[in-house]
């Protein structure tokens, strides 16, 4: 229901986008800015998701909190979703359960079990955990929009055992997103789960198909930014990956994960941020690519624009461009 009043609040710009989701990907810390929520509709944005460094704690104790409160409230008034991107697999299967069964974990290139990444998904045992935390997790941070981020280990691998490496590390994240998202319907009806591509499981899954609640997610971390993706077709990260995957999984509701507005990304991820290398020639072509893909969904890091970020360089003029031209009808 609440999707429904935010499309009519938003009225003739929503309408006119050819993008459903116009979003940014936060750290807590980034609301330090404590009006990214004004902000962010100003922009004519629909969403903001909160995304995390090391632990989902860092998230849980950011909206308990009484700033995290303000935000969530404020989002709320001005009709902004709110969602939660998480690298949750530390928290999904907690690595201390490795003394009590090993089998849970993955195996490592040299045969190895250990619990340093992941798990092994040809374990009942591993999946119903994990299952069971995501929806203990998915009370504690429910999302506006019904979407789940339950993200694997950040660029690990995943399981070498006899019976996983039949399966590239696409299709056993797969695997597991099958079994939660199965879980999350039952405790949230309209819950969608994302299958994140990106990195490791950036090829496209084959041997495994998505559940009908599982979207794709698509995050090029290592494309260029400084020429269009049209131009990268090839190569690391290529444009190609997402024309695969968008072959396994259907169009109309896989999203986009991009680093446009990124500055940890441009800052290696080490304060103090640099200056954003904005591009809106690069930014505009790349939504029109995006768009003659059937992409509707679109959001992008935004981590580091924070108050320090404001102090240091002033108002970057990219939120308003970025949310300009997703609105923009192509
Ligand atoms: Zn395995």
């Amino acid at each position: 229901m609440r999707l429904l009043a935010g499309a009519g609040m938003l009225g003739s710009s929503r309408a006119a986008s050819p993008f459903a989701t116009r979003g940014v990907v936060l750290l807590p810390e980034d609301l330090t800015l404590k009006d990214w929520p004004d902000r962010v509709k100003q922009a004519g944005l629909t969403t903001v998701a909160l995304h995390h460094g090391r632990s989902v704690f860092e998230v849980i104790k950011f909206v308990t909190s009484d700033p995290g409160r303000a935000f969530l409230d404020r989002s709320g008034e001005l009709g902004i979703d709110v969602e939660y991107e998480l690298h949750a697999m530390n928290e999904l299967l907690p690595r201390w359960l490795f003394e009590q069964d090993q089998s849970l974990f993955r195996v490592n290139e040299k045969g190895e079990r250990t619990p340093d990444w992941n798990l092994c998904v040809h374990s009942a045992r591993a999946l119903e955990v994990i299952a069971e935390n995501a929806v203990a997790i998915a009370r504690l941070l429910r999302p506006t929009t019904g979407r789940y981020f339950y993200w694997g280990d950040d660029g690990k691998p995943g399981c070498r055992c006899a019976t996983c490496r039949e399966l590239s590390d696409s299709e056993q994240a797969l695997v597991v997103e099958n079994r939660v998202a199965k879980a999350l319907r039952r405790h949230d009806p309209r819950a969608r789960l994302a299958h994140l591509a990106y990195s490791g499981t950036l090829s496209a899954p084959r041997r495994v198909k998505p559940e009908p609640n599982v979207f794709l997610e698509y995050a090029p971390i290592a494309r260029r930014y400084d020429i269009p993706y049209s131009d990268q077709m090839e190569g690391k990260d290529g444009l190609g990956n997402l024309e695969a995957n968008l072959r396994a999984f259907p169009a109309a509701s896989a999203q986009v994960l991009e680093y446009w507005l990124d500055v940890s990304r441009f800052s290696r991820w080490r304060r103090p941020a640099v200056k954003l290398p904005w591009n809106r020639d690069v930014f505009l072509a790349d939504v029109r690519a995006y768009a003659e893909r059937g992409i509707r969904h679109v959001t992008s890091f935004a981590c580091y624009i924070d108050e320090d970020y404001f102090k240091r360089y002033g108002e970057p003029g990219a939120i308003s461009e970025y949310g300009a031209g997703l609105r923009q009808t192509l």
